[in-house]
């Protein structure tokens, strides 16, 4: 793509990165093209590339070595939304999904986000929750105080559990108590996690201290684990748009603005909304973490978790009117994710994913996958409040169904849009037009 809108700054190769995500017509090319051009962008070896994408990042041998009883692998695709703008920073989010349209409307809703400067994000120190989870506590007061009391040795103990962590600067940071009722009692550790998710970190520093932590309370340490409810390693975007950039082709900017502030109402009053709206944004969430090799049921149980902490499932992202008529978006939501440890170190896809997101931390990573998911919220409420969301969604879905009638190359465009057109995307339907297609080309042929 050479239009202009893909200028890149001309540094050595390794620390290459875009100058402008804005990718107008990116949709439009073939693989090959998209595939070119991102190796020229990121200054990265065409073929090497092209073998990593084809080979989905993980021979066979190394499927084997990841999971247990292996009998395969299974593939997804994996996309780069583009437009997006993440405090200031141009960059691509990988993406890996299985629905069609979620790269498709993130990105839409990315570039109408430039039109307010883009999103900015601010995010928690990237700290995990060690817990100890106690039985038999007599006195659940007398032991919070022992455990405060003994806090800096607790604190040193777990250090000495996780020494290669304390060297890149992490570390435990903090010990919390907190009376369950019935002789039930939790002892929390905060680890400081920097780069790493933190669940192996965690878990090793919860062993560490669980004989100890009984000792002092008390109690028995039933269970020691980390909490996958990471309130303390939150991440807050926040974007304001103007009215303008969000008009369809019926309605008014003013009038979509009006129709997201209300859809959002909804999500705040009604949970079965609400987990909708949420779903939405994991579309997005869960895309990019999946293709950075990070952990996706942690983070869908953090995110569930704290959108129901006040007692009712809430959504994570609101919108409302700002003064001046900005559509204001805010989004808060846990994100335990890393840029090491984990799968990240062993999958190429995913190293390629991180490069091609172009972070330097595990906060920062976190800032763009939160940023991904306001971009898909955003997408999905201004369908809905406009078109409704089978337009674009079955047209982009008509592909898929295409392909499951059997339709091949070329056939599979022209059968999604001839199926999406009639507004019958469904099986028989593209099984008729397939024939029909067929026919017509033996015919031409004749
Ligand atoms: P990990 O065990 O690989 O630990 C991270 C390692 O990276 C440490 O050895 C650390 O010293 C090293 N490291 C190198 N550079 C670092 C940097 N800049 N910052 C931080 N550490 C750095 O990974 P983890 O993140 O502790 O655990 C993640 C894995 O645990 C995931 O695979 C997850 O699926 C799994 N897990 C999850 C749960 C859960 O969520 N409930 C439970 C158990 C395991």
């Amino acid at each position: 793509m050479r239009d202009g809108s893909e200028r890149r700054e001309e540094r050595a190769p390794a620390e290459r990165r875009l100058l402008s995500s804005r990718l107008p017509g990116f949709h439009a090319r073939t693989l090959a093209e998209r595939r070119a051009w991102l190796a020229e962008a990121f200054g990265l070896d065409e073929a090497e590339l092209g073998a990593i994408l084809d080979e989905g990042g993980l021979s066979i041998q190394q499927a084997d070595k990841t999971i247990e009883n292996v009998l395969g692998r299974f593939a997804l695709p994996f996309a780069a939304v583009v437009n997006l703008r993440v405090d200031g920073r141009e960059t691509l989010a990988p993406m890996v999904v299985e629905e069609p349209s979620v790269v498709a409307a993130a990105s839409n809703a990315a570039r109408i986000a430039r039109a307010g400067g883009g999103f900015s994000t601010q995010t928690d120190e990237p700290l995990t929750i060690a817990q100890i989870l106690l039985q038999g506590v007599a006195d659940p007061e007398r032991a919070a105080e022992a455990v405060q009391a003994e806090r800096q040795e607790l604190l040193a103990e777990a250090d000495r559990a996780v020494p290669g962590l304390v060297a890149r600067g992490g570390g435990a940071r903090d010990v919390e108590t907190r009376d369950l009722g019935s002789g039930l009692f939790a002892v929390h550790v905060l680890v400081d996690c920097r780069d790493a998710m933190g669940a192996n970190l965690a878990n090793t520093v919860a062993e560490s201290l669980g004989d100890r932590v009984a000792a002092l309370t008390g109690g028995r340490a039933v269970l020691r684990i980390l909490s996958n409810l990471a309130d303390r390693r939150l991440v807050r975007v926040h974007v304001r748009i103007p009215p303008d950039a969000l008009a369809a082709e019926a309605q008014t900017g003013a009038v979509v603005r009006d129709g997201i502030v209300l859809a959002s109402r909804f999500a705040e009053l009604d949970p079965y909304r609400a987990a909708t709206h949420n779903k939405g944004i994991m579309n997005g969430v869960d895309a990019v973490v999946v293709a950075t090799g990070n952990d996706w049921r942690a983070v869908e149980a953090g995110a569930h978790a704290y959108a129901a902490r006040r007692g009712r499932y809430e959504p994570l992202c609101t919108w409302s009117a700002g003064p001046d008529g900005t559509l204001v978006g805010r989004l808060e939501m846990p994100l335990a994710v890393g840029t090491v440890g984990g799968a990240q170190r062993a999958h190429p896809m995913a190293r390629l994913a991180l490069r091609l997101a172009g972070v330097q931390s595990a906060r920062e990573l976190a800032s763009l996958i939160a940023s991904v998911g306001m971009a898909s919220n955003l997408a999905a409420l201004r369908a809905l409040v406009t078109d409704g969301i089978q337009r674009g969604h079955m047209a982009l879905h008509a592909r898929q169904v295409a392909l499951a009638a059997g339709a091949q190359g070329d056939e599979v465009e022209r059968v999604a849009r001839r199926i999406a057109a009639a507004g019958e995307v469904c099986l028989e339907r593209a099984h008729s037009e397939l024939e029909a297609l067929r026919r017509e080309r033996t015919t031409a042929g004749h």
